[in-house]
């Protein structure tokens, strides 16, 4: 008899989008005509930039001939993209890497959610509350997150509350955890870490031997020099982070395909007896045996990103997000709302009027201004209260639904 892995039955459902279709579904039944303008998603709506498209369309003409056909690439993926990826992202900012730290692969969602098969079930995760609930998920479906409490938190998950007070930094845990999502700029916050609150971090997991798991895939969106583009800028997080990347929120590649994970040689995590096992050429087998690489057309893309047209066309997408990002914080901000990120990241995460939870303010939203959004307790319970905007939109759409907002809600 063929047994399900009864982790899968743990999961609750996927409930904060469909939920979200259903309502607005029910809406416009009821107010046809009417348009509804939508900042809820966490999806690019700029086309991919020239650069980019001529790059992509030189690799598939390669495959159509036989002198510069690419079947099979190296798992790990192509030296071309690899180089650019370390010269760029990480030279620049006086981190080195060697090129067997860098995986290409087709997605940051994918590597976040493979990465925990590297670590053993007994160890202790810690996520923060909110959360991009891929984190979470993955590890329910291995069995390391317990059982789902009323309060919709599983009790074998260490969670850190964001509060508004530590600019939505979490503190330190408070019992010792083996292993730390963090994600900066954060999605859904909009909050970012800066050095010395890296560094906190980085020192607790070289103490407590933990392993931090940074999700850097907004990094592009960082505007303050001061903020840390990647988590190798602290001393010592080479021994203890790996490094998520993606192309998709940065180069607009969400259908393309196309990001990379860093698994510095020095990183170990332990067996029972202690003894100390690199974790790089762990994943290097894991990702040959489970992956077949990155389409050459996708990292012929990901390569012109950084051309010095490349550059330039994708900083001027990014700059069309954070105007409209600029737009909905000074909005709001004026209408009396406590707004926060916006500044280093494309979300904007709203505190909703007292009185009124996440639901509550979605569907007031929805009826008197025609606007979609995201409610924070979809992220987890500590998002209650609030609301998440996101910049991802046509810049005239961002401006209608600021006047609509204006006109009260
Ligand atoms: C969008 C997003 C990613 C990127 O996922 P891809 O699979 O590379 O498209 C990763 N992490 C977070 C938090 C995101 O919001």
């Amino acid at each position: 008899m063929a047994r399900v892995n009864e982790n899968f039955l743990k999961l609750k459902a996927g409930y904060l989008f469909p939920e979200i279709g259903r309502r607005l579904c029910f809406f416009q039944a009821e107010n046809p005509g009417k348009k509804v303008i939508s900042l809820g998603i966490g999806d690019v709506t700029e086309p991919l930039p020239p650069a980019i498209t001529e790059a992509m369309k030189r690799a598939v003409d390669d495959l159509s001939a036989e002198a510069t056909f690419h079947g099979y690439g190296p798992e790990r993926g192509y030296d071309f993209l690899i180089e650019a990826v370390i010269e760029n992202d990480f030279n620049r900012r006086g981190v080195k890497l060697e090129p067997d730290e860098v995986f290409i692969s087709d997605g940051a969602k994918c590597d976040t959610g493979n990465i925990q098969e590297l670590f053993g079930l007994d160890n202790v995760v810690a996520v923060t509350d909110p959360v991009y609930p891929v984190y979470i998920d993955t590890n329910i479906m291995a069995g390391r997150a317990g059982k789902a409490g009323k309060n919709g938190r599983y009790d074998k998950i260490i969670y850190l509350p964001w509060k508004a007070e530590n600019g939505f930094v979490p503190e330190l845990p408070k019992k010792p955890v083996d292993i730390i999502y963090l994600c900066f700029p954060n999605n859904p916050t909009g909050a970012v870490a800066n050095k010395g609150q890296l560094k906190r971090w980085v020192d607790y997991a070289l103490t407590n031997s933990s392993v931090i798991l940074f999700d850097a895939a907004y990094e592009a969106f960082i505007t303050d020099p001061d903020i840390p583009h990647s988590i190798y800028e602290i001393a010592g997080a080479n021994e203890v982070a790996i490094e998520f990347r993606s192309f998709s929120k940065s180069a607009g590649f969400t259908g393309v395909r196309c990001a990379y994970t860093v698994v510095p040689k020095q990183l170990k995590a332990y067996t029972k007896d202690d003894k100390g096992v690199e974790i790089n050429p762990l994943w290097q087998r894991r990702h040959s045996t489970k992956f077949n690489g990155a389409s050459y057309i996708s990292q012929a893309g990901a390569v012109a990103v950084y051309s010095p047209e490349g550059r330039e066309q994708t900083r001027k997408v990014i700059d069309i997000y954070m105007s409209n990002a600029r737009l909905i914080r000074e909005s709001l901000s004026k209408l009396g709302y406590k707004v926060y990120g916006g500044v280093n990241a494309p979300y904007i995460w709203v505190k909703t009027p007292e009185g009124i939870n996440s639901w509550e303010f979605f569907d007031l939203l929805l009826a008197k201004a025609n606007v979609v959004g995201t409610p924070g307790s979809g992220f987890g319970p500590a998002g209650e209260g609030y609301f998440r905007l996101s910049a991802f939109a046509r810049p005239a759409d961002v401006k209608e639904a600021m006047e609509r907002m204006a006109h009260g809600i």
